[in-house]
């Protein structure tokens, strides 16, 4: 079987693993699910999700629970999706981090501005086209909830090149962000192993970007 691990200090666990429930694979074996809230629990994972919630928070629990490190070292050689809060620990660099600064996990070359697309429009829905996704020409709706957004991706040489698989239409781009970048339309992407989502696929009824996950990223990897 495959054992898919969620971070299970604060956000959205609950729904991650019930869509990771909903997925049957045909002779690939059941996946089970683990929630990893200590190091052990990690260490049996074969890749992992980290929800959305509240990045600092999730960050400052994961320094408490003895998980930065290993989280950082699972990173490198594991599989891992980002949602939302999720995403903005995966990413290099964040913009208005809060005072003080911000524990990142790293691993995705990206740089990522929390709560970008401002108080006016702190979630809305936008229907989504996703490459790659089962029934692609069916939007997949993107729930967005005071979510980041990318300024730019920068795969450093030696790096696996960052591929963009979503882009919101250019009338919701955001408005309120805080620095120029050219990919601040970007939603979705893969980078190597890892998948970033800056919206909440586990709040819909959609299993299809969970599908996803499994299928192009965390199967290949345990293939090689
Ligand atoms: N604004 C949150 C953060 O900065 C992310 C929101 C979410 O995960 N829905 O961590």
């Amino acid at each position: 079987g495959i054992t898919i691990g969620i971070l299970a200090l604060q956000g959205a666990v609950a729904e991650h693993q019930r869509m990771l429930q909903t997925l049957k694979f045909s002779g690939r074996g059941k996946i089970h699910v683990v929630q990893v809230r200590m190091p052990d629990d990690l260490a049996i994972c074969d890749a992992l999700i980290i929800p959305g919630g509240e990045s600092t928070t999730i960050a400052l629990l994961a320094k408490l629970s003895g998980l930065l490190e290993p989280l950082r070292e699972f990173v490198k050689t594991k599989v891992v999706w980002g949602t939302c809060a999720g995403a903005i620990l995966l990413s290099q660099s964040v913009s208005n981090a809060k005072q003080g600064g911000q524990e990142l996990l790293g691993g995705i070359s990206v740089r990522i501005a929390r709560n970008g697309w401002g108080s006016q429009v702190e979630s809305f829905e936008a229907p989504l086209e996703v490459t790659g996704l089962r029934n692609s020409s069916v939007p997949y709706t993107g729930i967005f909830i005071r979510a980041p957004v990318i300024l730019s991706l920068r795969a450093s040489p030696g790096e696996p090149p960052v591929e963009v698989i979503s882009r919101v239409p250019p009338e919701l781009l955001p408005q309120a962000v805080m620095e120029d970048g050219p990919d601040q339309d970007v939603v979705a992407l893969r980078q190597g192993r890892h998948l970033l989502t800056t919206f909440h696929p586990e709040l819909t009824n959609d299993n299809r970007f969970h599908e996803y996950f499994v299928q192009e990223c965390v199967i290949p990897s345990i293939k090689s």
